[in-house]
């Protein structure tokens, strides 16, 4: 048994994992974990179907040609040298990934800021909180999140703001709901839509997106007004600008607040007097915070109410950034992102000088490299010639993901070092390089509660694949620099990077872990998670010259009206089942089932304005681009927005891809893009004919107008849409063998089942006007021993019709929506338990839990058939 953490999230969760075969492991909770206590979500759970070897880059390659190491590295090295003597260390960047881990992280970061002499280090977690960031520095003087789990427990009020944390962090709000119900702890949901996250909240605000600030200083100027902030807390921990409360008595009032955000005045006022009734209160904020061009803001705001009020520094008493990626706060420790230096430093002189003299480093970073927007227009504008990407895909995840594609495609020289081999952004590089994959890795990684936990290896590495902390090592020897880069294991960085975080470091700043810089490689080997900065600002110190925090005067900026040619507004986020790119999950059958197609939520009353009915295709565009979402009409929207989700690229559907929309707009102060607030259209789109394809291979071209592909049991499920006549998609999409096919020409009907040694090896359904077959049934033809008669498979059901379960809700246990209800119906249940009790949904992972609350509450989720 070998006990590492979640690949995934920001939550950390620690996992014990059992090798149970060649690339087979068994995945369960560590329950001595603190971030989980042996609990995991939906994907956490299925981590064991996604460490196979399907699509992994196995060797070097230099020009689409396979090199050896030494000859790949050597190739890097002469490259990024001779682009640096020709151009100056301004020409060369790296974009680096969340999924790093801190080892990898801090060897990259060195490398760059210590010895290329140039701060073009940017990483993806620039788009995922790079303005909590920026705001904790404004605040506090240093990145401290100073919040833990155990305040969830503590707390008696939970203000979630721009989180979906049902789905995003399922194990924080299980610990939430938990904490519910043994304490009764209220909780407040602040955001545009009602996600799940809503469903057992006292009270949701749905405010108009972009106005948080307008509330958050709303809620402050009702605590001065009526004797909530602390002046003691204030006067002595807290320094205050001139004219910040004069400023917030101009257009705070409820009524005033209540207009800017779109909200019941009634509302507002219950929100208040929760916030003021209840001193342990926790405000978790995630990317709805983050992610606007008003992010670093919004952070503020945030901060301004917990200073003010005293509410932090105590148990259940904290502002809390939740970080999306697994890994971002490593990155932030060992500066990751180009706007600051290692372990928590900036680039004031005397930090640069005291981690010069640490690395020995012959050329540090003068100033802050480029923001990851500014480095892919810099890489467009020619400025940067030579970009190294490491483990992250930003052909698909950056805004205006176009113009990045032109970027690379114009880029003189474009390393890719990744585990998988045919990500978009890979087809651009000139040499890939094979990283090892998390169920190989070995390293740490601190989570959004400052925990650091081991990732350890189970699995051996693949072909030739090394770790990103090796790569850049030899990279930088071969580069020169070989006395620099001398790490033989991961344990030898960490030591290092932990000395670096105690290093002239006097209590200047909370990040201090120089208790490990000499830490044994057995006891790295062995190291139990350990959180840093036990209760940040417990002494009411702050790690600011004169140790006071800083109230930061924000005010809400004026909103975009709706525009006449762009009159909705475009919201970008999560699935639950799905993560980033879904080159990970979309390995994974049982995490595919959730939601098989992107789709477009929309409101009704905007579905009838646009003639777009639940399941309709539907063309989104704004002045970026365009893509195509399955509509789903829903009433968790407010009128005028529209949400669709990240996940989907090129390789997985015709148009799906959601980067091409958002603005390259990013915040002043951190440079983190504004994700989700974009001038947007749609209209519906009319196509000849509809169809779907399940088949045991996975199809590589596919001729249809519209498709999007998931894994599935034993094969793929491609969803199609065309013109013409479906026979031609279905003669270039099924293979060879033996046929069963029936044409109904009234209805425009098309069905083929092709087999092969008594099995269905393809099926193919296509109509213009009819109904199309259960899907799940065909799927499970594929894993079928025998094929179901020729009649069954062109009816595309049984003889004897089994029940529709609907979508998927339970991915452990398979259980559907229609299940769900009639068990509800029939057995007059009323609690997410009973509904566990009968059909053992909800039982496992507890994902679903809020889908099933939501059941229970009678709304009906809209499912397309
Ligand atoms: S909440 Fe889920 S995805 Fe996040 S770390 Fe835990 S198990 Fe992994």
């Amino acid at each position: 048994m070998i006990r590492t953490t979640c690949a995934y999230c920001g939550v950390g969760c620690g996992i014990t994992a059992q090798v149970t075969g060649e690339r087979e492991v068994t995945i369960t909770g560590d329950p001595e974990h603190p971030a989980n206590r042996g609990k995991l979500c939906s994907k956490g759970t299925h981590l064991g179907e996604t460490v196979g070897l399907e699509g992994r880059l196995l060797h070097p390659e230099i020009d689409g040609r396979r090199a050896n190491w030494d000859k790949a590295i050597r190739h890097v090295a002469r490259r990024f040298k001779d682009t640096i003597a020709r151009h100056g260390p301004d020409s060369v960047a790296f974009y680096v990934s969340g999924q790093l881990l801190t080892e990898d992280y801090y060897v990259a970061n060195k490398l760059m800021k210590g010895f290329i002499g140039c701060a073009n280090i940017d990483t993806n977690s620039r788009l995922c909180m790079s303005s909590a960031v920026a705001g904790h520095i404004r605040a506090f003087g240093e990145d401290v999140v100073p919040a833990s789990y155990d305040d969830l427990d503590r707390a008696d009020l939970i203000v979630l703001v721009g989180s979906n944390t049902a789905w995003c962090h399922p194990i924080v709000y299980q610990r939430i709901m938990a904490a519910r119900a043994a304490r009764g702890t209220k909780v407040v949901v602040i955001d545009p839509r009602r996600t799940e996250t809503c469903e057992e909240a006292d009270l949701h605000l749905a405010l108009r997106p972009g106005s948080d600030v307008a509330l958050m200083n709303g809620l402050l100027a009702y605590c001065s007004d009526n004797g909530i902030v602390d002046p003691d807390f204030l006067e002595a921990h807290v320094a205050t600008p001139e004219g910040f409360w004069e400023a917030l008595a101009e257009g705070c009032d409820l009524w005033s607040t209540a207009a800017a955000c779109d909200l019941a005045p009634t509302d507002l006022l219950a929100f208040y007097e929760l916030f003021a009734r209840h001193e342990r209160t926790v405000t978790l904020f995630s990317q709805g915070i983050n992610q606007s061009i008003r992010g670093t803001d919004q952070v503020n705001a945030i901060l301004n109410l917990h200073l003010a009020t005293g509410r932090v520094g105590k148990p259940g008493a904290a502002p809390f950034s939740i970080t999306g990626q697994p890994n971002a706060m490593g990155g932030r420790e060992v500066g990751g992102l180009a706007t600051t230096l290692a372990a928590h430093r900036d680039f004031a002189p005397g930090n640069r000088a005291e981690v010069g003299r640490f690395w020995a480093a012959p050329r540090m970073a003068e100033k802050p490299g480029l923001k990851a927007v500014d480095l892919f227009r810099a890489v467009g504008e020619g400025r940067v010639k030579a970009l190294w990407v490491m483990a992250t895909n930003p052909a698909v995840s950056l805004p205006d993901a176009g113009r990045v594609r032109e970027a690379l495609a114009a880029c003189p020289f474009v390393v890719v070092s990744d585990c998988i081999a045919g990500t978009d952004t890979a087809r651009y590089a000139h040499v890939k390089l094979p990283a090892l994959a998390w169920g190989e890795k070995d390293g740490t990684v601190t989570n959004s509660e400052r925990t650091v936990s081991r990732q350890r290896a189970l699995l051996p590495p693949p072909g030739e694949a090394k770790p990103d902390w090796w790569i850049v090592k030899e990279v930088a020897r071969a580069m020169g620099w070989r006395d620099a880069f001398t790490y033989d294991r991961a344990a030898d960085i960490y030591r290092e990077h932990a000395r670096l975080s105690a290093y002239r470091n006097d209590g200047q700043r909370l990040f201090d872990i120089g208790a490990h810089g000499s830490i044994t490689n057995a006891r790295y080997e062995t190291m139990a998670p350990f959180r840093w900065g036990e209760t940040p600002f417990a002494d009411g110190r702050f790690s600011t010259p004169d140790g006071k925090a800083r109230l930061v005067a924000v005010a809400q900026m004026p909103l975009d009206g709706a525009l006449p040619k762009w009159p909705l507004t475009l919201n970008t986020g999560r699935y639950r089942d799905h993560w980033h790119t879904m080159t990970r999950t979309g390995l994974s059958p049982r995490l595919s089932q959730h939601r098989r197609e992107p789709m477009v939520e929309l409101h009704p009353l905007d579905a009838e304005q646009h003639g777009v009915d639940d399941g309709d295709l539907v063309r989104v565009a704004t002045p970026q681009g365009a893509s195509v979402f399955r509509a789903l009409v829903s009433d968790g929207q407010r009128r005028g927005e529209i949400f669709v989700p990240i996940h989907w690229t090129d390789r997985q559907s015709s148009a799906g891809r959601t980067g091409l929309l958002p603005r390259p707009l990013v915040d002043p102060h951190s440079g983190q893009p504004g994700f989700k607030a974009t001038p947007a259209r749609l209209e519906k789109l009319a196509h000849d004919w509809r169809g779907f394809l399940v088949a045991r291979v996975e199809p590589e071209r596919i001729p249809a107008a519209y498709f999007t592909k998931v894994r599935v049991a034993q094969g793929w499920l491609v969803e199609l849409a065309g013109e013409g006549d479906p026979a031609a998609a279905a003669k270039a999409l099924l293979p060879p063998g033996e046929r069963v096919e029936i044409a109904d020409a009234a209805r425009g009907g098309l069905r083929i089942a092709v087999l092969g040694s008594g099995r269905v090896s393809a099926a193919f359904y296509a109509t213009r006007h009819g109904r199309l077959p259960d899907r799940d049934w065909m799927i499970a033809q594929l894993s079928a021993r025998e094929a179901a008669s020729s009649v069954e498979l062109l009816a595309g059901r049984p003889a004897a019709p089994l029940p529709d379960r609907g979508p998927i809700v339970c991915a452990c246990f398979d259980v559907g929506l229609k299940t769900i209800l009639e068990a509800i119906s029939v057995q007059q249940m009323v609690t997410v338990e009973a509904v566990g009790a009968a059909l053992s949904a909800g039982t496992n992972c507890g994902s679903c839990r809020p889908a099933i609350q939501r059941l229970l509450g009678g709304r009906k989720e809209a499912a397309h058939g």
